[in-house]
């Protein structure tokens, strides 16, 4: 057990981990794969964590970042695709608890909370994806509200969520300064999805594209004030990348423990592998990775708990993004090394862990962004 963890996380982290264990394993099939399947959210939800980041007077937790991070580590131990889906839930459903007025709240957030509806992040589009900003998705005022017209791209849960927080350019020429963000439901006129992409791995979360076809948003749909969308994509920034840098520590977690035991049972040369120094020294390096990677992440998960405003919330968690996403991309590639043959097939599932690592050094902002922020960060 980690020792930052207080008893009362310590217990709350193993029963997510008997949750993820005896559910996630029924869904790892083909025909699961590309979808989001709702009756493992709902086990989610009977846990309260599809109400993570929403406030008790919504049926919500209302947990604490560090709660927050433990959960999506456990799940991600087990696998990656549901802590995805379920990270991107919780962040939108933050961001309506935060932005939105009394009436969005009471609306949209106890549905959020109980699981009956998944919600879905859609801000990033062809022609832009580290430069957010350059969006051209366009919302025309019209009378009653807004004309949205344009395209999203790799949307996690795209296709199955019920609620869509979408960026969209409401003043052309004033670049960031002219983004709103508005809440669209899977029924609106003029929405359509693609099917989900076939990808390199993280199969039980689907990603695909969104169409807005002079699409109608009512008035009470738009979240926040006019232009003000930009800061509210950033409001999400600091805890969902501590989500992505948990993911990575539980993703990391699973294939070295994974190797770990294969290494044991192994011989090769009239011995286990694990006699081998070569390859104590491989487990022990990737063992300092993995801590080091939790203590970043925790760290930044607990500096997020104790002052949401403080500047360090912005360099911290890109520190842990970054250092704890090239760690677990490490220690799977090493992992699978260390099943030698074993390592490439599928019937030892560790190669997954390598497919599924490749994405979070992409997503939420790529490692190259991290390095600029914290670059930046770093010179005041
Ligand atoms: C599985 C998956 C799920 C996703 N889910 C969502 C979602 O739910 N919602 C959503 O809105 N988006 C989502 N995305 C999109 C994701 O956020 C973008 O892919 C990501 O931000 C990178 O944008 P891009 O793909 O356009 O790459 P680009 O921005 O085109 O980058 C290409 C390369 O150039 C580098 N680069 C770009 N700018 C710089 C720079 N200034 N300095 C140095 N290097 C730079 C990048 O690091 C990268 O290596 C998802 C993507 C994937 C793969």
């Amino acid at each position: 057990m980690f020792e930052f963890d207080s008893a009362e996380e310590s217990e709350i982290r193993q029963s997510i981990e008997r949750l993820a264990l005896s559910e996630i394993p029924q869904y790892l099939t083909e025909d699961h794969y590309g979808t989001v399947p709702r009756k493992l959210f709902s086990s989610f939800a009977e846990l309260g964590l599809t109400g993570l980041s929403i406030p008790e007077e919504h049926g919500g937790l209302e947990a604490s970042p560090t709660t927050t991070a433990l959960t999506m580590e456990e799940i991600a131990k087990v696998n990656l695709g549901p802590a995805i889906f379920l990270s991107v839930h919780n962040m939108v459903s933050g961001l309506i608890a935060k932005f939105g007025n009394d009436e969005q709240r009471a609306r949209f957030l106890p549905k959020l909370a109980s699981g009956e509806h998944l919600g879905a992040f859609a801000l990033s589009e062809p022609s832009a994806g580290s430069d957010a900003a350059g969006l051209r998705t366009l919302a025309r005022s019209q009378d009653g509200g807004f004309e949205l017209q344009g395209d999203k791209c790799w949307i996690t849960s795209g296709g199955f969520a019920d609620i869509y927080l979408v960026f969209a350019k409401t003043d052309v020429e004033k670049g960031k300064k002219g983004i709103s963000a508005f809440i669209i439901e899977k029924d609106f006129d003029g929405l359509s999805w693609g099917s989900p992409e076939k990808k390199m791995g993280c199969e039980l979360s689907p990603i695909s594209t969104l169409q807005f076809e002079k699409m109608h948003v009512p008035q009470t749909h738009l979240l926040g004030e006019v232009d003000n969308g930009y800061r509210i994509a950033l409001g999400g920034l600091a805890g969902g990348r501590i989500n992505i840098a948990s993911c990575a520590v539980g993703l990391a977690d699973g294939a070295l423990s994974k190797a770990l035991t294969y290494i044991q049972e192994r011989k090769q040369f009239n011995q286990p592998l694990i006699e081998f120094q070569g390859l104590q020294f491989m487990i022990a390096d990737m063992k300092m990775q993995l801590e080091a990677a939790r203590m970043m992440t925790w760290r930044a998960a607990r500096q997020l708990g104790t002052d949401a405003t403080a500047r360090a919330n912005r360099l911290l968690p890109s520190l842990a993004k970054c250092f704890a996403t090239d760690a677990a991309m490490n220690i799977a590639t090493d992992a699978v090394q260390l099943f030698g043959g074993a390592g490439y097939v599928k019937e030892y599932e560790i190669e997954r862990f390598m497919r599924d690592a490749k994405m979070l050094q992409i997503v939420e902002g790529t490692n190259q962004v991290q390095r600029a922020v914290i670059a930046r960060e770093m010179q005041g």
